[in-house]
């Protein structure tokens, strides 16, 4: 593969939740990651910041299998995503063996992508029915629970066009963990939606990260969000971490230039 050796499974005291491991990916002549490590910790909240193109979409997509690496391997839990192996080496994850790692992790996205034929009820129950192949009343107990969780009893029954686009956002949540991932993604989840509702989702978002046992890893370009829920923020720049550390740390005594210059342009 390449000239690093790549571990077939990663062994410590402490496996992350995920490992890019020298990740890399073109399109090209343009380099989008570039030789990027990055490790998530069990329970840990990563928030993903930087200028446009800078590659932080690019990160969830590869954790979704939406995007192929060129070179470098990601792991999650421990384990190869992106590769199995092979003849005491790794080869490339064949399609059947993505789909299967990909159930690890949930993926919630700007326009919240609901199922517009579907009642919030059903929106929740088809994907643990028809890919878990859960049973259909188990499923329903379980999107109950979840729903009452982000607040929303008593919309089982609405369909989404009927709903706020907080309130959307909350049942795309709830949808994604109705798959029971390790890895929740968000990206830009507050971006299309009106100040006076990002509150809502923001204290659902904080309540997964108090309870339950959840990696979460959030693309944003609201500071604000990302300074009240990460437990740490990357700045991303020309494919790679240039900072990062905790929020106080990288908001108020950011230490490198560009990371300087992009805070100050944002906020
Ligand atoms: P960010 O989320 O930081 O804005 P992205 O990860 O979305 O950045 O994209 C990084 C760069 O990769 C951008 O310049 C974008 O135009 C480019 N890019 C993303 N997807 C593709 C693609 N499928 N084909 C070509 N270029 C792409």
């Amino acid at each position: 593969m390449e000239n690093k050796k790549f571990p077939l499974e990663l062994t410590g005291p402490e496996i992350p939740m995920v490992r890019f491991d020298r990740v890399s990916k073109r399109y090209g002549d343009l380099t989008v990651l570039d030789a990027l490590d990055l490790d998530v910790r069990a329970n840990e909240m990563v928030a993903i910041i930087g200028p446009s193109g800078s590659g932080k979409t690019t990160v969830l997509r590869m954790l979704m299998a939406l995007e192929l690496v060129d070179e470098g391997v990601i792991y999650v839990d421990g384990t190869p995503m992106t590769h199995m192996p092979k003849n005491g080496g790794l080869v490339r994850a064949s399609k059947s063996y993505l789909r299967k790692m990909r159930e690890n992790i949930g993926m919630v996205f700007q326009h919240f992508n609901l199922f517009p034929h579907m009642t919030v009820l059903e929106n929740c129950i088809e994907g643990p029915v028809q890919v878990l192949g859960m049973r259909k009343d188990e499923a329903e107990q379980r999107a109950l629970d979840l729903l009452d969780m982000v607040g929303l009893a008593d919309k089982i029954d609405q369909y989404p066009a009927r709903l706020s686009g907080g309130q959307q956002q909350r049942v795309a949540i709830a949808r994604a963990l109705a798959m029971r991932p390790k890895i929740m993604l968000f990206d830009e989840v507050t971006s299309a939606l009106d100040p006076e509702v990002i509150g809502e989702v923001t204290q659902v978002i904080r309540k997964l990260n108090d309870k339950h046992d959840l990696t979460m890893l959030m693309v944003t370009h609201q500071m604000g969000f990302a300074r009240e829920i990460a437990d740490r923020v990357c700045f991303f720049c020309e494919g790679k971490i240039a900072e990062q550390g905790p929020p106080e740390q990288l908001f108020d005594n950011p230490q490198n230039e560009r990371t300087i210059a992009f805070l100050s342009a944002v906020l």
